[in-house]
């Protein structure tokens, strides 16, 4: 038996893409623009796969420092070695480099991506079969302009959208609880709401906000807390009917045990940036489907092909039950390097079923869709 492929060429781009809308977060507010590293890995045989690393500087890493990582100490452990052998792969890239988990992510989408090419099955497929076609989208009420948001969200309920995550916490109380008001009183029960903090609470009095905003029945709460206060996230779970979802607090399986242990949240948000990978992610879910916490599927800044992975992932993952928000491409990049945009279809993602990530990248789509910043190899 032969190794099969072998991994032979690595090019990168580091790419900045102009968005349509800014987007406050509390922290890392980004504006104009968002930076992204895009991996074409190629095997001896001319199998072409993609990838792609999309840090945000607040979360993981900086899209300059991925490019780096990439180039100059994860290249040399990727060129020559089998695809097949992709955990190993994984495994050595963990050795060589600490951290640096959007860049692991981006290699190994675009080896799973090979694979599934060369073996004419979706990465879902490989990820253990799908066991859903589709997958509810959230939209992220992030507009510093709500007047914005609030008009995004009469064209796009009518659509089919219902599930609308509000960043909260950025602006002073009395405006989120306004705006939530707002939003149930233009829509009723028809949307699914979550609140997102970003970790902009402290402890001391957050308990009396979150037991506010708790009458307009989110679905969650999410990150109330910053990432260390897991007894405060505890209190919160333990004190209020609405679900605590942990999304700074868990990057990946070792956090994920001490929130499990110290009962610290209802739900995780799943992020590849975070885990370093789908095969990580997985590992993750298999954890929080025992300890009975739903996943929701995150995102930082990925453009289409970072969330072509996120969609096969969250295809062949029972246990990533909330959705995803997973709308950069459709709603807030101007341009993105894909061909075609994965299709969005009654308020959900429509999960592709060609061989590999299930998209497509020409030379083409890659110079016309976005700026370079630098390229390597
Ligand atoms: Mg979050």
């Amino acid at each position: 038996m032969t190794e099969g492929p072998i991994l032979d060429r690595m090019r990168l781009f580091l790419v900045e893409s102009p968005i349509k809308m800014a987007r406050a977060q509390g922290v890392g507010s980004v504006r104009g623009s968002v930076k992204r590293v895009l991996i074409e890995l190629s095997t001896r045989c001319g199998v072409t796969g993609w990838g792609e690393a999309a840090p945000w500087e607040v979360f993981t890493n900086t899209p300059e420092s991925a490019f780096s990582a990439l180039d100059l100490y994860l290249r040399p452990v990727v060129i020559g070695h089998p695809a097949r052998h992709v955990r190993a792969l994984m495994a050595k890239l963990d050795r060589t480099v600490t951290g640096c988990t959007d860049a692991k992510a981006g290699i190994e989408m675009a080896v799973l991506d090979i694979l599934g090419q060369s073996q004419g099955v979706s990465v879902a497929d490989l990820l253990g079969g799908r066991v859903r076609e589709s997958i509810p989208l959230s939209f992220s009420i992030a507009d510093p302009d709500f007047a914005a948001d609030l008009a995004r969200m009469h064209a796009m309920v009518p659509a089919g959208n219902r599930l609308f995550k509000v960043k909260t916490g950025v602006k002073p109380h009395a405006e989120d609880m306004a705006h939530l008001e707002a939003i149930r009183d233009a829509f009723g029960d028809t949307v699914d709401l979550r609140l997102d903090y970003n970790q902009a609470l402290e402890p001391f009095r957050a308990m009396t906000v979150l037991r506010e905003v708790d009458r307009f029945r989110p679905t969650f709460i999410e990150q109330p807390v910053p990432r260390r206060h897991l007894d405060a996230m505890a209190g919160f779970a333990q004190a209020l009917d609405t679900p605590i979802l942990a999304d700074e607090s868990c990057f990946d399986a070792t956090d994920l045990l001490e929130v499990v242990r110290r009962q610290a949240a209802d739900a995780i948000s799943v992020k590849l940036m975070k885990c370093g990978g789908m095969l990580k992610a997985q590992a993750m879910m298999a954890i929080a489907d025992t300890a009975g916490l739903p996943g929701y599927g995150g995102t930082l800044w990925e453009g289409g092909i970072a969330l072509a992975a996120g969609t096969q992932l969250i295809a062949a993952s029972a246990g990533i039950s909330l959705g995803c928000e997973f709308y950069m491409p459709h709603h807030v990049l101007t341009e993105d390097v894909l061909e075609e945009r994965i299709p969005h279809e009654n308020g959900a993602v429509i999960v592709p079923k060609a061989p590999g990530l299930g998209i497509r990248v020409s030379e083409h789509s890659l110079k016309h869709g976005a700026k370079h910043l630098a390229t390597a190899g």
